[in-house]
């Protein structure tokens, strides 16, 4: 095993377990060290803290996935991470109604760097740096071994691997893979494009935010802003809207929105999909066109840089919701941006509402479900806030 030491002043965050391990914090790496390679970080005096997997490209040079000296890393290893995720999932979420779900979420299942949705029967799976895709084949033998998919589908087309010093990666890694899986959740089916859809496929982490929304709709108009292919809409349709308009850029997330009404038998004359940039929609809608409104946008944060452009665009976009809502109206607002707090997020919208000259109380603050458990320490890890509110 690879021995690396850590400079004393720079144990605190590792003993805390913190994930990532930055390369000023090792006394020395030595040359030649391959992405990849399993390393033990021990302090000044050679008493163990950690272990994790060495990542040349990237400033994080070490990121952690164990805390007992002497582990190997192999198939088994693998097995065992994967076997402790999948249990919390099995245990607390899967059900009848809902089959699929986050499987292994990077740094928070001590997997760092992984991340696996399982789609019903079939896995889509990410490798976010160099490091991490170096075990690839143990870490598909294991999923095969542990959770028995049809098909695993790689989707590692995420922009994060390119400073990470990786090239795009797509394809089949086991089994088979149809073009559109059919999924479950909450009792609603949907399908996922796992080989051409965005991200993974699905926007798994919203399944709690879908299911608190249907207490809101009965009997209202909703406006589904950033629909992709229409989770939000088909909930709020099964929970007895009267209308439901999403609004997406993406053509082909439209399309499958319409698919998936029909999938679940809802009346095609209570909705309508718009092909429209929801920015140019919003500025449209004359005030109390809709009862409720859902902004899930993409991450207008992508860069730690260039937060306060981002919150720009959170405050445009809530502040023109905001005046469109009536009176008793509620808005569901969403980001998903890293680099911006809950806090921050809260307080973006406090200046939308202020702008808007609306009073606005938060009835529920959501971050991610079960299947995005946080590693206590890993601040860094929690991307999603959603919170409800009222208008008045
Ligand atoms: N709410 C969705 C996930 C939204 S993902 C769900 O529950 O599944 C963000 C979506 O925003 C994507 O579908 C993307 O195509 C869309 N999008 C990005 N920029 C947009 C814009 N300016 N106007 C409209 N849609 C946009």
């Amino acid at each position: 095993m690879t021995i690396l030491t850590v400079l004393q002043k720079r144990t605190g965050p590792i003993l805390g377990r913190h994930p990532w391990v930055f390369s000023g914090a090792l006394k020395n790496i030595p040359d030649g060290l391959t992405s990849g390679t399993p390393v033990e970080l021990v302090d000044e005096a050679g008493n163990y803290l950690a272990s994790g997997y060495f990542n040349s490209y990237s400033q994080i040079a070490v990121r952690l996935w164990g805390f007992e000296p002497g582990e190997e890393v192999n198939e088994d290893f693998f097995k065992k991470r994967i076997k402790q995720a999948f249990a919390i999932r099995e245990n607390y979420l899967a059900s009848k109604e809902t089959d699929s779900y986050r499987l292994v979420y990077g740094e928070n299942d001590f997997l760092p760097g992984l991340i696996v949705d399982k789609y019903a029967e079939y896995l889509s799976i990410q490798f976010h740096n160099p490091g991490i895709e170096s075990w690839k084949k143990e870490i598909v033998a294991a999923l095969n071994t542990v959770v028995k998919p049809k098909g695993i589908y790689e989707r590692s087309d995420v922009k994060v691997r390119g400073l990470e010093g990786a090239e795009k990666q797509v394809g089949l890694l086991s089994g088979k893979v149809p073009e559109r899986v059919l999924i479950k959740e909450n009792g609603y089916k949907l399908y996922v494009d796992i080989i051409g859809g965005q991200k993974t496929g699905f926007f798994l982490d919203q399944r709690d935010k879908r299911a608190a929304l249907q207490k809101y709709v009965k009997g209202k108009s909703v406006l589904n802003c950033f629909s992709y292919t229409g989770g939000f809409s088909v909930y709020a349709l099964g929970g007895g809207a009267e209308k439901v308009v999403s609004v997406d850029s993406s053509e082909a997330a439209l399309l499958l929105a319409e698919e998936n009404m029909k999938l679940n038998k809802l009346s095609a004359k209570k909705c309508e999909f718009i092909l429209a940039d929801v920015k140019v929609y919003l500025a449209d809608q004359v005030p109390g066109s809709y009862d409720i409104i859902i902004l899930d946008p993409p991450a207008f944060v992508k860069d730690r840089h260039k937060v306060e452009e981002g919150l720009r665009g959170y405050k445009r976009i809530n502040a023109a919701a905001l005046t469109i809502l009536p009176k008793s109206g509620i808005l569901v607002s969403a980001s998903c941006s890293a680099h911006v707090s809950l806090e921050q997020f809260r307080y973006t919208l406090s200046e939308a509402a202020l702008q808007a000259k609306r009073s606005v109380q938060i009835l529920e603050t959501y971050t991610h479900g079960i299947d995005h458990p946080e590693a206590i320490s890993f601040m860094e890890g929690e991307y999603l806030k959603c919170l409800f509110s009222i208008v008045s």
